[in-house]
């Protein structure tokens, strides 16, 4: 299958945008771009990169991608990194302090930094700076994560690493830490010409549901995510269980195992336990996500709920929203940058809201209908990957001017 090329997004997003686009191109020049992660499958992360990088190559942009090695004690700390840093209380030993660099060391052994812009995304991979001290090149330390209430010893330490990146950027401005570098924000984006959110046959999406055995007798409210106790997945079922009471309805929850992540087995088990033997909850957990099934399970969708707890952004939350889905998102993060209450979606702050919020929209069908559309129009206006890609570009030129508001383009 080809991928779709920046020639093709011209119908979806204008053909301004996309001239805009190879524009600024020309105007960065000859430069590239190393990104790196830990995960090259599952989460957000990688959906976007598997995107972005190859799109910067096509305006000309050298972007390559890295992922990050380690064995499953890396990613328990680093697991437990991104729990602490979105505010789990926990104290972290030097030992495994020292664990974690060490992963950092060895895998700085096996790469190579050379292009113009090394952008290092998340916690796992951010101590690589440490090992090039001499380097010639920019920074920017890419955070995904909601950072609103960090655990502070972890902070403190990670603080110090991050300091000697030349820039930090992060999904909204809630997330904004005091720090010695300058800050950028870039919200997250979907590609709408992707697998996972391009137009679908509708007989296609109901061989997808037939495939996991989910009848369309009744309306279906689903919650796409990793099986994570950010995602609230055991919350999602007890709306779902209260909402039952008054209005009928099946809940969907899919997950996939993302690399990085070693504890989805673990929630699964509570999940389960939680969802008892209702036949009208469906839990599919997927070792790897076909993206054209998800989008057939946002299609076939009447409420798409993301009751998370924190959030970096939930790219979950665009996709459903660009399918004109009525989604009830809970208030963190990312999530209200995208859902503007009443009008794009619905704001949650409980079980009980979420509950609320399921029997109202399955209620009043047309309401809903009129959040979806709002909602593929704040996606379309703020969410596209065009808007990503100008980002990166404008990055280039910004971290080379660290001292300049603004940038003047002749
Ligand atoms: N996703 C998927 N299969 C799943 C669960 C999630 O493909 O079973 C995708 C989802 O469609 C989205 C991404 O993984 O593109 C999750 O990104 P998000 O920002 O919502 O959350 P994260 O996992 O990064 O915290």
């Amino acid at each position: 299958m080809t991928l779709p090329s920046l020639f093709d997004y011209r119908d979806v997003v204008g053909k301004n945008v996309v001239e805009e686009l190879t524009i600024l191109a020309s105007y960065v020049g000859n430069r590239s771009i190393k990104m790196v992660n830990s995960t090259a499958v599952g989460g957000g992360v990688a959906e976007m990169l598997h995107r972005v990088v190859p799109l910067l190559n096509e305006l000309g942009i050298q972007t390559t991608w890295e992922v990050i090695k380690g064995e499953p004690d890396f990613f328990d700390i680093t697991k437990s990194f991104h729990n602490a840093l979105q505010g789990k209380q926990e104290h972290f030993s030097k030992e495994t302090l020292d664990t974690y660099l060490h992963y950092n060391e060895l895998n700085n052994k096996d790469m190579t930094f050379d292009e113009d812009l090394i952008v290092i995304h998340d916690p796992q991979p951010a101590a690589l700076i440490h090992w090039n001290p001499k380097r010639k090149n920019k920074w920017v330390w890419r955070c995904h994560i909601d950072l609103s209430h960090p655990n502070q010893q972890l902070w403190r330490f990670l603080q110090t690493y991050i300091e000697q990146y030349d820039a930090a950027i992060f999904s909204s401005p809630l997330f904004s830490p005091e720090l010695a570098i300058p800050q950028y924000q870039f919200y997250p984006t979907i590609d709408p010409l992707a697998d996972k959110n391009k137009e679908l046959d509708t007989d296609y999406i109901d061989q997808v549901l037939e495939k996991y055995g989910i009848p369309r007798d009744k309306p279906l409210v689903t919650q796409i995510s990793r099986y994570d106790p950010w995602k609230d997945p055991v919350g999602v079922i007890q709306a779902y269980q209260l909402a039952r009471k008054y209005v009928d309805c099946r809940l969907l929850l899919v997950g996939d195992k993302a690399a990085d992540d070693p504890e989805a087995e673990k929630i699964l088990q509570t999940v389960k336990e939680t969802a008892g033997n209702d036949p009208d909850i469906h839990i599919i957990y997927l070792t790897k996500s076909i993206a054209s099934e998800i989008n057939a399970f946002q299609r076939a969708s009447d409420v798409v709920l993301q009751k998370s707890l924190r959030e970096g952004f939930a790219l979950t939350v665009s996709e459903a929203l660009w399918k004109r889905r009525p989604v009830i998102g809970s208030a963190v993060g990312g999530i209200p940058a995208q859902i503007i209450h009443g009008y794009t979606g619905v704001l949650v702050h409980s079980v009980e809201g979420a509950s609320l919020q399921i029997r109202g929209l399955l209620n009043q069908p047309d309401f809903a209908a009129k959040l979806g559309e709002n909602g593929h129009q704040r996606v379309k206006d703020e969410f596209l990957i065009t808007q990503n890609l100008k980002r990166y570009l404008l990055l280039l030129l910004a971290v080379e001017r660290p001292d300049e508001s603004s940038i003047l383009l002749e």
